[in-house]
């Protein structure tokens, strides 16, 4: 049978009761493309906004197959025993044959957390751009947080532009690496060993110990030579193993140690302040270029002007400004 649909005040009032069924509906009503669902949701959500931002927020990358499942599985089981709350692991990842299943789609990838009473974990979105599915982990990690969850992981694989996008959500960037043949440094890009607040290299078991410590030693020498963090935190490089469970919690100790610091310096705040501005940005910026490419005037002369310009008889810039100016003109 078709459930009927909820009124915004419904939905708030089983999120805030921390009803997982409601939650689950008002994720999926954020990642509706459907207009009506989409009006619905933001109504739902800023009648959440009160009941939100009493969490800490945790971002965590890492390349395919450098343990971010066998990781989370062990840091959620961790953070809810020895903090006590509730746990949402929410993901960004935005390449679409990955969102059918693996990542986080399949709840055996963390088994134990998957069966948690305190957990909650809900695969990426999947339509859309990055800046869209990003813009959607947002919101859910809002959702969330009315609901109770006090903890929110928010997973993303090591690609590059994605990093950014859960950086740009989150209050601490933990950064997953493993150690290589010495050359380690050479595969990580700069901006994303510079997002970081903390880098822990994982498979540090077995004959891999060393080989790991000293991978660590590279990073730290490394991270030495950036300019120092806004935050005044200096990124710190642990060892462990998420298979063996060792090294554990000396990785929450310092994820705890961080909050408190840049609570007590007021960087806390401050970068979720910048946040929500970028936001506020990005969703304009985001809007602005849907409609422009989805104009029907736009999309019929678009290609006729892109051609010229490939021919040479106009440069990029008057092309473009002639698009815009027909574009706002129709506006008035
Ligand atoms: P993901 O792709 O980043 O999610 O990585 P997975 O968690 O799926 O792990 C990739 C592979 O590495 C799996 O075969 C894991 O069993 C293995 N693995 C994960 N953590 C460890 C670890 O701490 N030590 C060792 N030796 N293997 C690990």
């Amino acid at each position: 049978p078709k459930r009927r649909q909820l009124s915004a005040n419904e939905y708030v009032e089983g999120i805030v009761k921390g009803d997982i069924t409601v939650l689950s509906q008002a994720v999926t009503l954020v990642e509706s493309v459907r207009p009506e669902h989409q009006t619905l949701a933001q109504e739902v959500l800023e009648k959440c906004l009160p009941y939100t931002g009493n969490s800490i927020r945790v971002g965590i990358s890492g390349v395919p197959g450098a343990g971010k499942s066998t990781s989370i599985d062990v840091f959620g089981l961790h953070v809810l025993e020895q903090y006590g709350g509730k746990l949402a692991v929410l993901a960004i990842d935005p390449s679409s044959e990955r969102s059918k299943g693996s990542i986080l789609g399949d709840k055996t990838r963390m088994e134990k957390l998957s069966i948690h009473p305190d957990s909650f974990i809900r695969p990426s979105p999947t339509a859309g751009s990055l800046g869209g599915v990003a813009r959607k982990t947002r919101e859910t990690i809002f959702l969330c947080e009315a609901a109770g969850f006090d903890k929110i992981f928010v997973e993303t694989v090591g690609v590059g532009q994605s990093e950014t996008a859960v950086h740009s959500m989150v209050d601490f960037f933990l950064l997953i690496q493993l150690a290589g043949t010495g050359d380690e440094l050479q595969g990580i890009k700069r901006g994303i060993m510079e997002m970081a607040d903390g880098i822990v290299i994982n498979k540090a078991d077995g004959n891999n110990i060393e080989k790991a410590k000293l991978a660590a030693t590279h990073f730290r020498n490394a991270l030495h030579l950036f300019p120092a963090p806004e935050s005044g935190w200096l990124p710190q490089v642990l060892t462990y193993s998420g298979f063996y469970g060792i090294g554990i919690k000396e990785i929450w100790d310092m994820v705890y140690k961080y909050i408190t610091f840049v609570k007590a310096n007021g960087y806390f705040q401050h970068r979720r302040n910048e946040q929500s501005k970028f936001w506020m940005y990005e969703t304009i910026n985001e809007h602005l270029r849907d409609n422009f490419y989805n104009d029907d005037t736009i999309a019929r002369i678009l290609p006729k002007q892109e051609e010229e310009v490939l021919s040479g008889k106009v440069t990029s810039f008057s092309a473009a400004r002639k698009l815009l100016d027909i574009y706002f003109g129709n506006m008035k």
